[in-house]
């Protein structure tokens, strides 16, 4: 059996699409452009090269753009009047703190300050805890794992009443993926570094989610026949045909899971292409929401 390719390039482009032509229209109808703030603190090039991305979209897709990029050694007070600034002004509708932040910030304390209305990252604990409880709706669901259930549906996987498996629990990504998930009706298992007879489990899954981290780590042998994979890792590997002598892969086995899986993200255009999408979603709403014209 070979998987269906789940094209994460293609549903980031359609979303981003639709979310260009509905900026287009709060403008002309409304008189609002939707604002995106990023915050960068240090030299992280990662770090450099995602907000950057996340600045050219916003531009791309007719949306206001700022940003400040912070020496790694500022105190918390002064990123945190940074971001109360933001906080304040009306153009900004999200307020993006690229994580991770240098050791001597708290991490909670920082993303508390940002307003939960502008909280487009979806890591205020406010939305986190409504994500978390039942019957109550975060202003703000975190980008990849959000993406991660556009891909799900997708391909119309049904998530109501399968076995989901989320492989890792990070607060960006395994955590929400799971909460997700059991929004959705799933029955899921969420599975960490301490879990005992991962493959069993696995196993059972109709859909899994792999955020770990490692490289190639989920076998094809591992895999229920015809489920869902969606893979969430990005991996630098040693790859002497490459020029930079390296190549990104996911957290899957792809090549041997693509001959078991129904349906597989590949990476990269997978999962990546989608966290940006869903960012751009999310400040859209934003300023809808500013504007009155949603909940
Ligand atoms: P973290 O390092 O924060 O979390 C990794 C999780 O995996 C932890 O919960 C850890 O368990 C678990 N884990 C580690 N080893 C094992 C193991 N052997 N078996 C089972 N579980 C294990 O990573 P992130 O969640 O931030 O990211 C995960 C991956 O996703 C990375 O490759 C990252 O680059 C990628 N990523 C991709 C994004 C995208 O846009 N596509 C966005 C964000 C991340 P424990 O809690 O016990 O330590």
């Amino acid at each position: 059996m070979t998987a269906t390719l789940i094209d994460g390039k293609a549903v980031a482009a359609s979303i981003q699409q639709k979310v260009r032509e509905e900026a287009e229209m709060l403008k002309t109808k409304y008189g609002v452009t939707p604002g995106l703030a990023t915050v960068l603190v240090g030299d992280n090039p990662a770090s450099k090269a995602y907000v950057g991305s996340k600045q050219k979209m916003t531009q791309e897709l007719g949306m206001y753009s700022v940003g400040v990029h912070l020496p790694a050694d500022i105190s918390q007070d002064e990123l945190l009047k940074v971001i109360r600034g933001y906080g304040e002004d009306p153009k900004v509708h999200g307020i993006l703190v690229q994580l991770p932040l240098p050791p001597h910030l708290d991490q909670e304390t920082v993303l508390g300050a940002v307003p939960i209305e502008k909280d487009v990252d979806g890591f205020h604990p406010i939305n986190v805890g409504r994500l978390a409880m039942k019957n109550r709706e975060p202003l703000f669901v975190p980008c990849t794992p959000a993406g991660c259930i556009v891909l799900i549906d997708s391909v119309g996987t049904k998530i109501e009443g399968a076995r989901a498996v989320v492989l890792g629990r990070s607060n960006i990504v395994g955590l929400p993926a799971a909460f997700l998930l059991l929004h959705r009706n799933a029955t899921v298992t969420i599975c960490h570094s301490r879990t005992q007879n991962l493959p069993d489990i696995v196993r059972q899954a109709d859909i899994v989610i792999a955020a770990i981290g490692k490289p190639q780590f989920v076998k094809a042998e591992w895999l229920k026949p015809g489920a869902t994979v969606i893979d969430v890792g990005i991996n630098a590997i040693p790859d002497p045909t490459k020029k930079s002598g390296q190549r990104l892969v996911g957290d899957v086995d792809f090549e041997n899971a693509k001959e078991v899986a129904g349906a597989i993200t590949p990476v990269p255009g997978g999962v990546g292409p989608m966290t940006i999408a869903m960012l751009m979603q999310n400040t859209l709403n934003s300023a809808k929401r500013a504007a009155g014209l949603i909940k």
